[in-house]
């Protein structure tokens, strides 16, 4: 069965919205932009689009390479103060010369959406409720969720360690109770990994790094690498066409865990929205 994180995203942003026609207050997201990459705009765009939509106060903060440590700082600061903002996001990467660490760490956890923060890391690392997960981990364990996909006891293949993909979504699958493996470039025969695997998530980028041969009978696969191709296309690191003979769920690329990742961050703006006021709205 494919995996439709179109629709599963559809019905996230309707309850939202649903919920945001209700309240006299509305959640406001703040997104700093302090880059030249063509994809981030387009990401931050789409961040736009989607708050809009749902009624949210939307504030972008684009700076060209001019911009200083200080003067972010600075933004950070007055966005903490601004009971207006519940969420601040920075895009990543930052222009070379910005420490965007520094940048994350001053960022106040209850308005961390992104739930970058070390204290959300930490809270999600030790099983407690983070202020805000990581939204495309978030996404993705809402769609095994959506399609009832039974995690207990079983081995579920992480590859990819990255702080936003591989590291939180192996956290969370790890407090479902399945048993983890996470996988990386220095894996030796990831093949010997994959062909255990209840479950496989892949986030490294790679294209076609998960073929047919490497896959058992009825596993469940969630795709999390997007790679612009020559064409112009889009694909994942799965060899989807084919593994989707084999696997008993599949996600597709686009369509799979993408519109789920912006699902959740206008979810997780709600959440801190709600936290921030204490449920009174
Ligand atoms: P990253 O680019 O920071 O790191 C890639 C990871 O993959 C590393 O941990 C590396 O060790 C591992 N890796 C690379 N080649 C490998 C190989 N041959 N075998 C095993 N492991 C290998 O990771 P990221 O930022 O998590 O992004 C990964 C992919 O997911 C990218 O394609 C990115 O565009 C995509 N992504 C998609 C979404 C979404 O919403 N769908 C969100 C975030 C990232």
């Amino acid at each position: 069965m494919i995996i439709d994180g179109k629709k599963v995203a559809f019905s996230v942003l309707e309850e939202l919205k649903d919920k945001v026609k209700k309240s006299v207050k509305k959640p406001g997201l703040a997104v700093i932009l302090a880059n030249d990459d063509y994809s981030s705009k387009i990401y931050v765009a789409s961040k736009e689009k989607h708050s809009v939509a749902l009624g949210y106060k939307s504030c972008i903060y684009r700076f060209d390479s001019s911009i200083t440590q200080g003067k972010l700082i600075e933004l950070i600061h007055e966005l903490n103060e601004n009971p207006d903002i519940n969420g601040i996001l920075v895009q990543s990467p930052l222009y070379p010369h910005l420490d965007e660490n520094e940048i994350i760490e001053l960022i106040n956890p209850k308005k961390d959406v992104d739930g970058f923060h070390p204290v959300n890391v930490g809270k999600l690392f030790a099983g407690l409720n983070p202020y805000a997960i990581c939204c495309t981990p978030k996404g993705i364990m809402k769609l095994l969720k959506a399609y009832d996909i039974e995690l207990e006891g079983k081995n579920a293949l992480v590859i990819g360690r990255s702080n936003i993909v591989g590291k939180p979504i192996a956290s969370l699958l790890t407090n479902e109770n399945a048993t983890v493996t996470l996988a990386h470039s220095k894996t030796k025969n990831l093949k010997e990994h994959t062909k255990k695997a209840d479950i496989i998530v892949s986030a490294t980028g790679h294209p076609r790094l998960i073929t047919a041969d490497m896959v058992k009978k009825d596993v469940v696969v969630v795709d999390v690498g997007i790679i612009r191709q020559f064409d112009g296309r889009l694909v994942g690191d799965v060899d989807f066409e084919k593994v989707k003979n084999i696997a008993s769920y599949i996600t597709p690329v686009p369509g799979g865990v993408g519109p789920m990742t912006i699902a959740c961050l206008m979810e997780n703006t709600y959440e801190l929205f709600l936290l921030q006021n204490k449920g009174q709205i």
